[in-house]
Protein backbone atom coordinates (compact mmCIF):
# COMPACT_ATOMS: atom_id res chain seq x y z
CA UNK A 1 0.00 0.00 0.00
CA UNK A 2 1.17 3.64 -0.85
CA UNK A 3 0.73 6.77 0.67
CA UNK A 4 -0.82 9.67 -1.22
CA UNK A 5 -1.21 12.77 1.56
CA UNK A 6 -2.96 15.75 0.91
CA UNK A 7 -2.57 19.08 2.77
CA UNK A 8 -5.14 21.41 3.05
CA UNK A 9 -8.82 21.21 1.90
CA UNK A 10 -8.40 24.08 -0.47
CA UNK A 11 -10.71 24.39 -3.89
CA UNK A 12 -8.39 21.74 -6.06
CA UNK A 13 -8.26 19.37 -3.32
CA UNK A 14 -12.32 19.69 -2.88
CA UNK A 15 -12.66 18.85 -6.60
CA UNK A 16 -9.72 16.11 -6.34
CA UNK A 17 -11.29 14.68 -3.41
CA UNK A 18 -14.94 14.18 -5.09
CA UNK A 19 -13.42 12.81 -7.65
CA UNK A 20 -11.25 10.16 -5.94
CA UNK A 21 -14.17 9.26 -3.97
CA UNK A 22 -16.15 8.61 -7.53
CA UNK A 23 -12.81 7.02 -9.21
CA UNK A 24 -11.05 5.70 -5.76
CA UNK A 25 -7.13 4.69 -6.57
CA UNK A 26 -5.98 0.94 -6.25
CA UNK A 27 -3.44 0.06 -3.42
CA UNK A 28 -3.36 3.33 -2.01
CA UNK A 29 -4.29 4.66 1.36
CA UNK A 30 -5.40 8.73 1.00
CA UNK A 31 -4.98 11.21 3.82
CA UNK A 32 -5.83 14.70 4.05
CA UNK A 33 -4.52 17.53 6.47
CA UNK A 34 -6.37 20.10 7.26
CA UNK A 35 -6.40 22.96 9.48
CA UNK A 36 -10.45 23.27 9.34
CA UNK A 37 -13.63 20.79 8.95
CA UNK A 38 -15.23 23.69 6.88
CA UNK A 39 -13.07 25.49 3.86
CA UNK A 40 -14.50 28.86 2.58
CA UNK A 41 -15.27 28.65 -1.19
CA UNK A 42 -14.26 31.80 -2.16
CA UNK A 43 -16.50 32.67 -4.97
CA UNK A 44 -19.53 33.00 -2.08
CA UNK A 45 -17.45 34.50 0.79
CA UNK A 46 -17.98 38.57 -0.12
CA UNK A 47 -21.53 37.13 -0.68
CA UNK A 48 -22.00 35.66 2.85
CA UNK A 49 -20.00 38.99 3.70
CA UNK A 50 -23.19 40.39 2.46
CA UNK A 51 -25.61 38.58 3.99
CA UNK A 52 -26.46 36.56 1.33
CA UNK A 53 -25.74 33.37 2.19
CA UNK A 54 -25.71 31.28 5.12
CA UNK A 55 -21.93 29.91 6.52
CA UNK A 56 -23.05 25.87 5.03
CA UNK A 57 -24.08 27.67 1.68
CA UNK A 58 -20.62 28.72 1.12
CA UNK A 59 -18.56 26.55 3.31
CA UNK A 60 -17.45 23.15 1.90
CA UNK A 61 -17.77 20.73 4.54
CA UNK A 62 -14.49 18.39 4.63
CA UNK A 63 -15.11 15.83 6.66
CA UNK A 64 -18.02 14.75 4.42
CA UNK A 65 -15.76 14.69 1.39
CA UNK A 66 -12.81 13.16 2.95
CA UNK A 67 -15.47 10.08 4.02
CA UNK A 68 -16.87 9.80 0.10
CA UNK A 69 -13.38 9.58 -1.00
CA UNK A 70 -12.22 7.18 1.70
CA UNK A 71 -9.48 9.22 3.15
CA UNK A 72 -8.34 9.59 6.65
CA UNK A 73 -8.78 13.08 8.08
CA UNK A 74 -6.14 14.42 10.19
CA UNK A 75 -7.34 17.58 11.92
CA UNK A 76 -4.10 19.53 12.34
CA UNK A 77 -1.91 22.51 10.76
CA UNK A 78 1.13 21.20 8.85
CA UNK A 79 4.05 23.23 9.52
CA UNK A 80 7.15 21.87 8.14
CA UNK A 81 8.26 19.17 5.65
CA UNK A 82 10.94 16.76 6.29
CA UNK A 83 11.63 15.93 2.41
CA UNK A 84 14.50 13.46 3.02
CA UNK A 85 12.26 10.93 4.87
CA UNK A 86 9.08 12.08 3.03
CA UNK A 87 7.38 13.10 6.00
CA UNK A 88 4.71 15.96 7.11
CA UNK A 89 5.50 17.22 10.13
CA UNK A 90 1.94 18.49 12.41
CA UNK A 91 1.40 20.82 15.21
CA UNK A 92 -0.16 18.37 16.84
CA UNK A 93 0.34 14.65 15.37
CA UNK A 94 3.20 12.70 15.04
CA UNK A 95 5.09 13.21 11.29
CA UNK A 96 2.87 11.61 8.62
CA UNK A 97 4.89 9.75 6.13
CA UNK A 98 3.71 10.04 2.36
CA UNK A 99 4.86 8.55 -1.22
CA UNK A 100 3.19 11.70 -3.14
CA UNK A 101 1.94 14.36 -1.70
CA UNK A 102 -0.26 17.40 -2.76
CA UNK A 103 -0.37 20.52 -0.86
CA UNK A 104 -3.72 23.63 -1.52
CA UNK A 105 -3.05 25.58 1.31
CA UNK A 106 -3.76 28.75 -0.03
CA UNK A 107 -1.94 31.97 0.71
CA UNK A 108 -2.38 34.42 3.24
CA UNK A 109 -1.87 38.51 2.60
CA UNK A 110 1.62 39.80 3.27
CA UNK A 111 1.18 42.14 6.54
CA UNK A 112 4.52 41.12 9.05
CA UNK A 113 6.92 43.88 7.43
CA UNK A 114 4.40 46.78 8.25
CA UNK A 115 5.05 47.66 12.28
CA UNK A 116 1.03 47.14 13.84
CA UNK A 117 -0.46 45.50 11.18
CA UNK A 118 0.02 41.68 12.68
CA UNK A 119 -1.44 43.14 15.98
CA UNK A 120 -3.83 45.27 14.98
CA UNK A 121 -5.19 44.51 11.56
CA UNK A 122 -7.69 42.03 10.55
CA UNK A 123 -6.23 39.95 7.57
CA UNK A 124 -9.00 38.46 5.26
CA UNK A 125 -6.78 35.26 5.63
CA UNK A 126 -6.77 32.82 7.33
CA UNK A 127 -10.82 32.80 6.30
CA UNK A 128 -11.96 31.59 10.20
CA UNK A 129 -10.65 34.63 11.67
CA UNK A 130 -11.57 37.38 9.35
CA UNK A 131 -14.99 35.93 9.70
CA UNK A 132 -14.90 35.69 13.47
CA UNK A 133 -14.05 39.40 13.45
CA UNK A 134 -16.81 40.51 11.20
CA UNK A 135 -19.32 38.38 12.60
CA UNK A 136 -18.37 39.96 15.93
CA UNK A 137 -19.36 43.30 14.05
CA UNK A 138 -22.24 42.24 12.69
CA UNK A 139 -23.87 40.69 15.99
CA UNK A 140 -22.18 44.11 18.21
CA UNK A 141 -24.71 45.89 15.65
CA UNK A 142 -27.19 43.75 15.81
CA UNK A 143 -27.79 43.69 19.73
CA UNK A 144 -26.89 46.79 20.66
CA UNK A 145 -27.37 49.62 17.87
CA UNK A 146 -27.19 52.51 20.15
CA UNK A 147 -23.66 52.14 20.76
CA UNK A 148 -22.86 53.02 17.70
CA UNK A 149 -25.52 55.71 17.34
CA UNK A 150 -24.03 59.08 17.94
CA UNK A 151 -20.34 58.54 15.76
CA UNK A 152 -19.21 57.59 12.63
CA UNK A 153 -18.20 53.73 12.24
CA UNK A 154 -15.02 53.91 10.03
CA UNK A 155 -13.30 51.18 8.72
CA UNK A 156 -10.05 51.03 7.26
CA UNK A 157 -9.50 48.40 4.27
CA UNK A 158 -6.13 47.91 3.09
CA UNK A 159 -5.61 46.38 -0.24
CA UNK A 160 -7.30 47.94 -3.74
CA UNK A 161 -7.26 44.09 -5.37
CA UNK A 162 -10.42 42.23 -6.54
CA UNK A 163 -10.76 41.20 -2.57
CA UNK A 164 -10.35 44.59 -1.24
CA UNK A 165 -12.92 45.63 -3.47
CA UNK A 166 -15.08 43.63 -3.60
CA UNK A 167 -14.89 43.35 0.24
CA UNK A 168 -15.18 47.59 0.38
CA UNK A 169 -18.60 47.50 -1.22
CA UNK A 170 -20.46 44.37 0.30
CA UNK A 171 -19.49 45.87 3.82
CA UNK A 172 -20.90 49.02 3.06
CA UNK A 173 -24.08 47.77 1.94
CA UNK A 174 -24.55 45.08 4.73
CA UNK A 175 -23.23 47.77 7.69
CA UNK A 176 -25.60 50.06 6.09
CA UNK A 177 -28.68 47.80 6.15
CA UNK A 178 -27.99 46.87 10.03
CA UNK A 179 -27.60 50.79 10.54
CA UNK A 180 -31.03 51.15 9.25
CA UNK A 181 -32.18 48.50 10.80
CA UNK A 182 -31.18 49.40 14.53
CA UNK A 183 -32.63 52.66 13.63
CA UNK A 184 -29.68 54.87 12.73
CA UNK A 185 -28.54 56.49 10.06
CA UNK A 186 -26.74 54.81 7.19
CA UNK A 187 -24.59 57.74 6.31
CA UNK A 188 -22.62 56.90 9.39
CA UNK A 189 -20.85 54.18 8.02
CA UNK A 190 -17.36 55.16 6.20
CA UNK A 191 -15.49 52.90 4.63
CA UNK A 192 -11.63 54.11 4.34
CA UNK A 193 -9.56 52.09 0.93
CA UNK A 194 -6.18 52.40 0.98
CA UNK A 195 -3.95 51.12 -2.40
CA UNK A 196 -0.67 51.42 -2.89
CA UNK A 197 -0.96 52.30 -6.77
CA UNK A 198 -3.22 54.39 -8.48
CA UNK A 199 -4.90 52.19 -10.21
CA UNK A 200 -7.55 49.92 -8.27
CA UNK A 201 -7.94 46.05 -9.08
CA UNK A 202 -4.12 45.38 -9.69
CA UNK A 203 -4.12 42.17 -12.14
CA UNK A 204 -6.94 43.29 -14.22
CA UNK A 205 -6.74 45.72 -17.24
CA UNK A 206 -7.12 49.69 -16.50
CA UNK A 207 -10.72 49.59 -18.07
CA UNK A 208 -11.94 47.37 -15.42
CA UNK A 209 -10.16 49.23 -12.30
CA UNK A 210 -11.50 52.27 -13.77
CA UNK A 211 -15.02 51.16 -13.65
CA UNK A 212 -14.73 49.72 -10.26
CA UNK A 213 -12.95 53.50 -9.33
CA UNK A 214 -16.20 55.36 -10.29
CA UNK A 215 -18.64 52.88 -8.96
CA UNK A 216 -16.75 53.28 -5.50
CA UNK A 217 -16.66 57.14 -5.94
CA UNK A 218 -20.46 56.81 -6.37
CA UNK A 219 -21.06 54.89 -3.38
CA UNK A 220 -19.42 56.88 -1.43
CA UNK A 221 -16.34 54.88 0.05
CA UNK A 222 -13.51 56.65 0.43
CA UNK A 223 -10.41 56.27 -2.19
CA UNK A 224 -6.71 56.82 -0.50
CA UNK A 225 -5.03 55.79 -3.73
CA UNK A 226 -1.21 56.21 -4.38
CA UNK A 227 -1.21 55.27 -0.86
CA UNK A 228 1.29 53.31 1.30
CA UNK A 229 0.16 52.27 5.09
CA UNK A 230 3.75 52.16 6.71
CA UNK A 231 2.13 51.59 10.08
CA UNK A 232 -0.54 51.09 12.14
CA UNK A 233 -0.89 52.26 16.12
CA UNK A 234 -3.97 52.39 18.57
CA UNK A 235 -4.81 55.75 19.54
CA UNK A 236 -3.61 56.69 22.70
CA UNK A 237 -6.26 56.77 25.58
CA UNK A 238 -6.19 60.10 26.60
CA UNK A 239 -6.70 60.89 22.64
CA UNK A 240 -9.72 58.51 22.41
CA UNK A 241 -12.91 59.88 22.85
CA UNK A 242 -14.82 56.93 25.16
CA UNK A 243 -13.03 55.00 27.33
CA UNK A 244 -16.05 52.32 27.39
CA UNK A 245 -15.42 51.73 23.34
CA UNK A 246 -13.00 49.46 22.12
CA UNK A 247 -9.53 51.08 21.12
CA UNK A 248 -9.39 53.12 17.53
CA UNK A 249 -6.52 52.51 15.46
CA UNK A 250 -4.63 54.66 13.52
CA UNK A 251 -3.49 54.43 9.94
CA UNK A 252 -0.18 55.99 9.02
CA UNK A 253 0.47 56.08 5.21
CA UNK A 254 4.40 57.07 3.68
CA UNK A 255 2.95 60.65 2.40
CA UNK A 256 2.08 61.71 6.00
CA UNK A 257 -1.82 60.85 5.58
CA UNK A 258 -3.48 59.57 8.69
CA UNK A 259 -6.87 58.34 8.95
CA UNK A 260 -8.24 57.02 12.42
CA UNK A 261 -10.42 53.20 12.27
CA UNK A 262 -12.56 51.78 14.50
CA UNK A 263 -11.34 48.44 12.53
CA UNK A 264 -8.59 47.82 9.61
CA UNK A 265 -9.00 44.93 6.93
CA UNK A 266 -5.72 43.53 5.17
CA UNK A 267 -6.12 42.34 2.67
CA UNK A 268 -2.95 43.07 0.19
CA UNK A 269 -0.72 41.04 -1.63
CA UNK A 270 -0.57 37.12 -0.73
CA UNK A 271 2.45 35.52 0.26
CA UNK A 272 3.43 31.98 1.29
CA UNK A 273 4.17 30.43 4.62
CA UNK A 274 7.71 30.20 5.40
CA UNK A 275 8.18 26.75 6.47
CA UNK A 276 7.65 25.22 2.67
CA UNK A 277 10.52 27.47 1.59
CA UNK A 278 13.18 25.94 4.60
CA UNK A 279 12.15 22.31 4.07
CA UNK A 280 14.18 22.67 0.68
CA UNK A 281 11.00 22.73 -1.77
CA UNK A 282 12.12 25.16 -4.63
CA UNK A 283 9.91 28.42 -4.40
CA UNK A 284 9.43 31.83 -6.13
CA UNK A 285 10.86 35.03 -3.88
CA UNK A 286 7.41 34.98 -2.48
CA UNK A 287 8.01 31.76 -1.30
CA UNK A 288 5.34 30.16 -3.32
CA UNK A 289 5.77 26.51 -4.43
CA UNK A 290 7.45 26.64 -8.01
CA UNK A 291 5.21 23.46 -10.83
CA UNK A 292 6.13 22.94 -14.26
CA UNK A 293 2.54 22.30 -16.22
CA UNK A 294 2.18 18.74 -14.87
CA UNK A 295 1.77 20.50 -11.35
CA UNK A 296 4.57 18.83 -9.98
CA UNK A 297 7.23 20.63 -8.07
CA UNK A 298 10.16 21.40 -9.86
CA UNK A 299 12.42 20.51 -7.01
CA UNK A 300 10.52 17.49 -5.85
CA UNK A 301 8.20 15.59 -8.88
CA UNK A 302 6.91 13.48 -6.18
CA UNK A 303 5.06 16.52 -4.52
CA UNK A 304 2.09 18.72 -6.12
CA UNK A 305 0.89 21.70 -5.91
CA UNK A 306 -2.07 23.85 -6.72
CA UNK A 307 -4.28 26.98 -6.09
CA UNK A 308 -2.67 30.16 -4.59
CA UNK A 309 -0.05 28.15 -2.72
CA UNK A 310 1.51 27.31 -6.03
CA UNK A 311 3.60 29.33 -8.82
CA UNK A 312 3.33 27.25 -12.26
CA UNK A 313 6.53 28.53 -14.09
CA UNK A 314 5.19 28.30 -17.74
CA UNK A 315 1.71 30.01 -17.09
CA UNK A 316 1.81 32.28 -13.69
CA UNK A 317 -1.69 33.51 -13.13
CA UNK A 318 -3.12 35.88 -10.40
CA UNK A 319 -3.79 34.38 -6.93
CA UNK A 320 -7.78 33.72 -7.80
CA UNK A 321 -10.12 30.59 -6.13
CA UNK A 322 -10.85 30.45 -10.12
CA UNK A 323 -7.65 29.24 -11.15
CA UNK A 324 -7.57 26.87 -8.04
CA UNK A 325 -10.61 25.63 -8.99
CA UNK A 326 -9.66 24.47 -12.81
CA UNK A 327 -6.77 22.65 -11.32
CA UNK A 328 -8.56 20.70 -9.38
CA UNK A 329 -9.51 17.70 -12.38
CA UNK A 330 -5.98 17.81 -13.64
CA UNK A 331 -4.39 17.22 -9.87
CA UNK A 332 -6.91 14.62 -9.83
CA UNK A 333 -5.41 12.82 -12.86
CA UNK A 334 -2.18 13.39 -12.53
CA UNK A 335 -2.05 11.85 -9.30
CA UNK A 336 -4.06 8.84 -10.63
CA UNK A 337 -1.02 8.72 -13.19
CA UNK A 338 1.68 8.79 -11.16
CA UNK A 339 0.16 5.97 -8.50
CA UNK A 340 -0.25 3.93 -11.64
CA UNK A 341 3.07 4.56 -12.58
CA UNK A 342 2.41 6.39 -15.63
CA UNK A 343 3.60 9.88 -16.80
CA UNK A 344 1.22 12.74 -15.69
CA UNK A 345 0.27 15.04 -18.38
CA UNK A 346 0.40 18.75 -18.75
CA UNK A 347 -1.80 20.80 -17.84
CA UNK A 348 -2.41 24.56 -19.78
CA UNK A 349 -4.81 27.27 -17.96
CA UNK A 350 -6.59 29.78 -19.75
CA UNK A 351 -5.25 32.95 -20.17
CA UNK A 352 -8.57 34.71 -19.44
CA UNK A 353 -11.29 33.94 -17.60
CA UNK A 354 -14.42 35.72 -16.69
CA UNK A 355 -14.66 37.59 -13.50
CA UNK A 356 -17.78 38.16 -11.66
CA UNK A 357 -17.85 40.45 -9.22
CA UNK A 358 -20.46 41.21 -7.03
CA UNK A 359 -20.53 44.99 -5.76
CA UNK A 360 -23.38 44.54 -2.94
CA UNK A 361 -27.38 45.13 -3.68
CA UNK A 362 -27.65 42.03 -5.64
CA UNK A 363 -25.84 42.99 -8.32
CA UNK A 364 -22.69 42.67 -10.05
CA UNK A 365 -20.17 43.09 -12.50
CA UNK A 366 -18.79 41.32 -15.43
CA UNK A 367 -14.76 41.56 -16.66
CA UNK A 368 -13.37 39.24 -19.17
CA UNK A 369 -10.22 40.64 -20.34
CA UNK A 370 -10.54 44.63 -20.88
CA UNK A 371 -13.97 44.28 -21.26
CA UNK A 372 -16.37 44.48 -18.42
CA UNK A 373 -20.40 45.00 -18.20
CA UNK A 374 -22.60 46.28 -15.21
CA UNK A 375 -23.08 46.32 -12.43
CA UNK A 376 -26.50 44.28 -13.10
CA UNK A 377 -28.97 42.53 -11.30
CA UNK A 378 -29.12 39.65 -13.51
CA UNK A 379 -25.06 39.51 -13.70
CA UNK A 380 -25.74 38.69 -9.89
CA UNK A 381 -28.38 36.13 -10.45
CA UNK A 382 -25.87 34.31 -13.20
CA UNK A 383 -22.80 34.67 -10.87
CA UNK A 384 -25.69 33.10 -7.93
CA UNK A 385 -26.46 30.61 -10.04
CA UNK A 386 -22.79 29.40 -10.81
CA UNK A 387 -21.49 29.60 -7.19
CA UNK A 388 -25.11 27.43 -6.31
CA UNK A 389 -24.51 24.84 -8.56
CA UNK A 390 -20.90 24.38 -8.05
CA UNK A 391 -21.32 24.14 -4.37
CA UNK A 392 -24.15 21.26 -5.03
C1 LIG B 1 -11.95 38.84 0.51
C2 LIG B 1 -11.56 37.93 -0.61
C3 LIG B 1 -12.44 37.70 -1.64
C4 LIG B 1 -12.09 36.88 -2.70
N1 LIG B 1 -12.99 36.67 -3.70
C5 LIG B 1 -12.65 35.87 -4.72
C6 LIG B 1 -13.59 35.63 -5.78
O1 LIG B 1 -14.71 36.15 -5.78
N2 LIG B 1 -13.19 34.82 -6.80
C7 LIG B 1 -11.95 34.24 -6.82
O2 LIG B 1 -11.65 33.50 -7.77
N3 LIG B 1 -11.06 34.44 -5.84
C8 LIG B 1 -11.37 35.24 -4.80
N4 LIG B 1 -10.46 35.46 -3.80
C9 LIG B 1 -9.16 34.77 -3.83
C10 LIG B 1 -9.38 33.36 -3.29
O3 LIG B 1 -9.84 33.41 -1.98
C11 LIG B 1 -8.13 32.49 -3.34
O4 LIG B 1 -7.46 32.67 -4.55
C12 LIG B 1 -8.54 31.03 -3.21
O5 LIG B 1 -9.18 30.81 -1.98
C13 LIG B 1 -7.34 30.12 -3.32
O6 LIG B 1 -7.79 28.81 -3.24
P1 LIG B 1 -6.82 27.69 -2.72
O7 LIG B 1 -7.44 26.38 -3.09
O8 LIG B 1 -5.45 27.96 -3.18
O9 LIG B 1 -6.76 27.85 -1.12
P2 LIG B 1 -7.84 28.18 -0.03
O10 LIG B 1 -9.20 28.34 -0.58
O11 LIG B 1 -7.28 29.30 0.78
O12 LIG B 1 -7.85 26.86 0.86
C14 LIG B 1 -6.74 26.45 1.60
C15 LIG B 1 -7.19 25.49 2.68
O13 LIG B 1 -6.05 24.94 3.32
C16 LIG B 1 -6.17 25.07 4.73
N5 LIG B 1 -4.81 25.23 5.27
C17 LIG B 1 -4.03 26.34 5.16
N6 LIG B 1 -2.83 26.11 5.72
C18 LIG B 1 -2.85 24.84 6.18
C19 LIG B 1 -1.90 24.02 6.85
N7 LIG B 1 -0.68 24.48 7.14
N8 LIG B 1 -2.25 22.77 7.20
C20 LIG B 1 -3.48 22.28 6.91
N9 LIG B 1 -4.44 23.01 6.26
C21 LIG B 1 -4.12 24.26 5.89
C22 LIG B 1 -7.04 26.30 4.92
O14 LIG B 1 -7.70 26.31 6.17
C23 LIG B 1 -8.04 26.13 3.76
O15 LIG B 1 -9.08 25.25 4.13
C24 LIG B 1 -10.81 36.27 -2.72
C25 LIG B 1 -9.91 36.50 -1.67
C26 LIG B 1 -10.27 37.33 -0.64
C27 LIG B 1 -9.28 37.58 0.47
Amino acid sequence: MKNMVLIGGGHSHAIALRLLGLHPLPNVALTLITDVLDTPYSGMLPGYIGGFYAFSECHIQLRHLARFAQARLVLDRAIGLDLPNKQVICREHAPIAFDWLSIDIGSTPAMAAIPGAVEYAIPAKPVPQFLAAWNHLVASLQSAPENFGDRPLRLGIVGGGAGGVELALTMQTRLRQLFKAGGLSPALVEIHLFHRQFNLMTGYPTSVGKCFHQLLIQRGIHLHLSETVRQIAVISESISDRDSQPLKKIIYCESGLTEICDDIFWVTHAIAPSWLQASGLATDDRGFILVNDTLQSISHPDIFATGDIATAIHHPRPKAGVFAVRQGKPLFENLRSISSGQSPCPFHPQKRHLALIGTGEARAVAAWGRYWLGPSSWLWFWKDWIDRRFMA
